[in-house]
C-alpha cells in the first residue's frame, strides 16, 4: 500500500489508518498554501483503493479509524465514499470512524440527504479549513467561501449529526485587521458550535502567493504582540457550548489543549503570561517554522 505525493494529516489521526483515495487538493488555489504546489489532481481508481483497504486489513485487521486522503477527499462524490466506506466496513469490521479535509465547496455540492447517508455509513469527521470569519480575509486568501456560506453549510452539517474540526487561522487579517478578524472569526465559531477548534497561525512558505506578498510589502504579517492580542480577543469572544479547543500546532506561539467553555479563563490568563514573558519580543515576528519555540528561546 503506497501513498503518493506529500501526505498531511491532522496531529489527532496519528493512529488512524491513512487511506488515499484522491492526489492532491481540487481546489489548489489558497494563497498560504504550500502543500500540493505541482501536484494535478486526481481520483484515484475504485480498484486500487480496494486493494489497498484489502491489504490494510491484513496488516492492521483492528483499525479503528480511517482518515482518507488528499487534501479535500470531500469532493468525491456521495456515492464513491459510500462505496469506499462500504469496502472499509466490509474488510474492517472494527472500524468506526472514516475522517477525512473537506471544503466549503465540497459540502455545499451534497444535498441534505446525502450528507445523511454519509453520515450514516460512518463517515463522521471532516476538517475544515474555515480558517476566518472575515471576508476580506477570506477572500485575499482565495478560500472560495464567504463567511456566510461557510455558516450555512457547516449547519447543514450539524443538522446531518456529521461532527467537524473548525480550522481557523490566526493572523488571516494581517497587521491592519487582527482586532477585526478575530471579532468576525469567533461570531462565526458561536454560531456554528463546531465540535473541535483546531487553531494555527499564518505563515507563508517560499513559493505560494502569500510569501511574494509578504516579501513585497503587500500583506503585513502580525507581529508576536498582535498574534498574541488577537488569540486573547478571540478567546474572550467565544461564547460554546462544549467545544474542545485543540491549538497545539507547531505554528503557535500559545500551545494549548482545553474544553470550553470550562477552560476559557485558564485560557485567557495563559495567553496574558506568555505575553509578559515575550515582552521584549512583542514587536518581532514569529520565526517561520519556530513559533511555538519562541517560549524556549
Ligand atoms: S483547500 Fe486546503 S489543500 Fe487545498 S489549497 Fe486550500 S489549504 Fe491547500
Amino acid at each position: 500500500m503506497n501513498l503518493t505525493g506529500m501526505v498531511y494529516r491532522p496531529p489527532y489521526e496519528a493512529n488512524s489508518l491513512l487511506l488515499q483515495v484522491t492526489l492532491g487538493c481540487s481546489h489548489n488555489k489558497c494563497s498560504f498554501c504550500y502543500m500540493y504546489p505541482d501536484v494535478q489532481f486526481a481520483v484515484c481508481p475504485m480498484e486500487q483503493v480496494e486493494a489497498d483497504i484489502e491489504e490494510a486489513a491484513e496488516a492492521w485487521p483492528n483499525v479503528k479509524r480511517v482518515f482518507l486522503e488528499h487534501g479535500d477527499a470531500f469532493v468525491l462524490s456521495a456515492d464513491r465514499l459510500l462505496n469506499i466506506a462500504d469496502s472499509i466496513h466490509r474488510n474492517l469490521p472494527n472500524a468506526e470512524t472514516i475522517a477525512m479535509y473537506a471544503s466549503i465547496q465540497n459540502i455545499r455540492r451534497k444535498t441534505d440527504a446525502e450528507l445523511r447517508r454519509l453520515r450514516d455509513a460512518g463517515i463522521n469527521w471532516l476538517d475544515i479549513g474555515v480558517e476566518s470569519g472575515l471576508d476580506s480575509a477570506l477572500q485575499y486568501m482565495n478560500k472560495g467561501h464567504t463567511a456566510a456560506e461557510a455558516q450555512k453549510q457547516l449547519l447543514r452539517l450539524t443538522k446531518a449529526g456529521m461532527d467537524y474540526s473548525f480550522n481557523a487561522i490566526l493572523g488571516c487579517g494581517g497587521a491592519e485587521r487582527w482586532e477585526e478578524n478575530a471579532e468576525a472569526t469567533a461570531r462565526l465559531i458561536n454560531a456554528v458550535q463546531p465540535h473541535l477548534l483546531f487553531l494555527g497561525t499564518l505563515h507563508a512558505e517560499p513559493g505560494c502567493r502569500l510569501y511574494a506578498d509578504m516579501k513585497n510589502g503587500t500583506f503585513r504579517e502580525c507581529t508576536i504582540g498582535q498574534l498574541l492580542d488577537e488569540q486573547e480577543l478571540l478567546i474572550r469572544r467565544l461564547e460554546l457550548d462544549n467545544t474542545i479547543y485543540f491549538g497545539s500546532h507547531p505554528s503557535n506561539i500559545v500551545p494549548m489543549q482545553a474544553r470550553l467553555p470550562v477552560h476559557k479563563e485558564e485560557m485567557l490568563a495563559i495567553v496574558r503570561q506568555t505575553r509578559e514573558q515575550l515582552r521584549s519580543k512583542l514587536e518581532e515576528y514569529p520565526v517561520r517554522g519556530g513559533e511555538g519555540s519562541i517560549l524556549s528561546r
